[in-house]
């Protein structure tokens, strides 16, 4: 049995190994949550040590993950989301977030790590319009070919993919390019691209928090703002492009924000965007 069939066998439980950490369970470690172990909270302690803003660097992200999500919701009209590196669940998650524009809003959760599906059963109980796979952005074919994703997803009309805080920074030494090609190509236009990652312009903080990624987990790279960029695939980038979280107003994108060397280092490892397949 595959951890994805456990979303419609409410028996199966999937097996983890807690005694290693992993990103799934040291983010929720770093956010406050309680959907992790010794070894996981080991983990969240080298981020702090290195940088130790690293909480307020996920709550950032979160708030960028919303932000992007009422983009999508409100402005762009969208009404699904692919949301691929979901994590454990928090507060609020993109259902919550894409729901409070539109009450129809379906997400199709995807993550790698089997203890999200284990705790996302608790929103599949709640939530008709969403769904919880496990599976992994480096085998793009399958996700679509997933039944849930058939099933929840109309690949007729625009779709919101999602790869907020996982994307690039965790598979740098691989090809994600090709794997995020390979989504959109099955994607009509109008379909978004949201990504959220860990930048390198060159401070300290930013290598700290690569340090601690390679350190605790064996990744979690940053990279140049133009490298972020091409993550794109060369599609239209919207308002206000690709920028540090706290600068970052998709929706608002003339709105006055503080300048770049106004913002705290830690407010400077993270970087956002959004752009417009055609
Ligand atoms: N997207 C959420 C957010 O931004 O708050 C969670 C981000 S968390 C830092 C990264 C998540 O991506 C983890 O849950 C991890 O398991 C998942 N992940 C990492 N590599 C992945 C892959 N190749 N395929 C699917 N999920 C992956």
């Amino acid at each position: 049995m595959t951890a994805t069939d456990g979303v419609t066998d409410p028996g199966y439980v999937p097996e983890f190994d807690i005694s290693q950490p992993t990103i799934a369970r040291v983010y929720d470690a770093l956010l406050g949550g309680k959907d992790n172990f010794e070894a996981d909270r080991v983990g969240a302690q080298t981020y702090l040590k290195y940088v130790p803003d690293a909480g307020r660097c996920a709550q950032e992200n979160r708030q960028a993950l919303i932000k992007g999500v009422h983009y999508m919701a409100r402005k762009a009209r969208l009404d699904q989301f692919l949301d691929v590196g979901s994590g454990l669940p928090t507060s609020k998650n993109t259902h919550e977030a894409a729901q409070e524009i539109n009450p129809s809003a379906r997400v199709v959760y995807v993550d790698n790590d089997p203890i999200v599906l284990a705790h996302g059963r608790a929103l599949l109980a709640t939530n008709e319009s969403t769904t919880v796979i496990t599976a992994d952005l480096r085998e793009p074919d399958k996700i679509l070919g997933n039944a849930d994703v058939k099933r929840m997803l109309d690949f007729t009309r625009p779709i919101g993919l999602m790869l907020v805080g996982l994307h690039m920074h965790f598979h740098d030494d691989e090809q994600p390019d090709e794997w995020v090609r390979t989504l959109m190509d099955a994607m009509v236009p109008g379909s978004h691209l949201f990504i959220t990652d860990f930048v390198d312009t060159g401070e300290p903080l930013q290598k700290g928090m690569e340090q601690a990624g390679l350190e605790s987990l064996g990744n979690g790279w940053i990279r140049s703002p133009e490298r972020i960029e091409e993550h794109f695939l060369g599609m239209e980038i919207i308002k206000p492009g690709v920028d540090f979280l706290a600068r970052w107003f998709p929706e608002n994108p003339t709105a006055e924000v503080p300048d770049k060397q106004a913002l705290e280092p830690w407010q400077r490892i993270l970087m956002a965007g959004i752009a417009v397949k055609k």
